[in-house]
C-alpha cells in the first residue's frame, strides 16, 4: 500500500512545519489553513479514518485529543477558543486517508459548518 502524504511527513520524506512530535503522533501546520491557526495531529500508526478505529486504539485516540489541546495552547488559542474536527468519509470532506485531528482557531468560527 502506498504511503499516505501524512506518512511521508512522519518519515521526513516531504517537509512540513512540525509543531509537536512524540512516539505516538506528530502535529504540523495545515498546508491550506482554513483559519489563522490550523494544525493537524496525526497518529504515527496508520488508522485510515475514525470508522476504521478499533477498541485497541482507545488510548491513542485519547492521546490525540490531549495533544490537540496542547497544540491549541502552544498556538495561543486555548483561552480564545478553538475547534477540533475529525472528518471521516466522503460526506465529511475527508481528503487524506490517514486519521487526523484538525485544530482550528484564531478567529470566530461559524456553526453549523458548511
Ligand atoms: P481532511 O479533508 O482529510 O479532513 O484534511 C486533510 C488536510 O490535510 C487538509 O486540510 C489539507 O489542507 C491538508 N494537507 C493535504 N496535504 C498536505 C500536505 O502535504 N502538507 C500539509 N501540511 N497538509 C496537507
Amino acid at each position: 500500500m502506498e504511503k499516505t502524504i501524512f506518512q511521508k511527513i512522519i518519515d521526513r520524506e516531504i517537509p512540513a512545519s512540525i509543531v509537536y512530535e512524540d512516539d505516538q503522533c506528530i502535529a504540523f501546520e495545515d498546508i491550506d489553513p482554513q483559519a489563522p491557526i490550523h494544525c493537524l495531529v496525526v497518529p504515527k500508526i496508520l488508522i485510515v479514518r475514525l470508522r476504521e478505529a478499533k477498541d485497541e486504539h482507545q488510548a491513542l485516540l485519547g492521546h490525540l485529543l490531549l495533544i490537540a489541546k496542547k497544540v491549541a495552547k502552544m498556538k495561543g488559542v486555548d483561552q480564545s477558543g478553538y475547534r477540533v474536527v475529525i472528518n471521516s468519509g466522503k460526506d465529511s470532506g475527508e481528503s487524506v486517508p490517514h486519521l487526523h485531528v484538525h485544530v482550528l482557531g484564531g478567529r470566530s468560527l461559524q456553526w453549523p459548518p458548511g
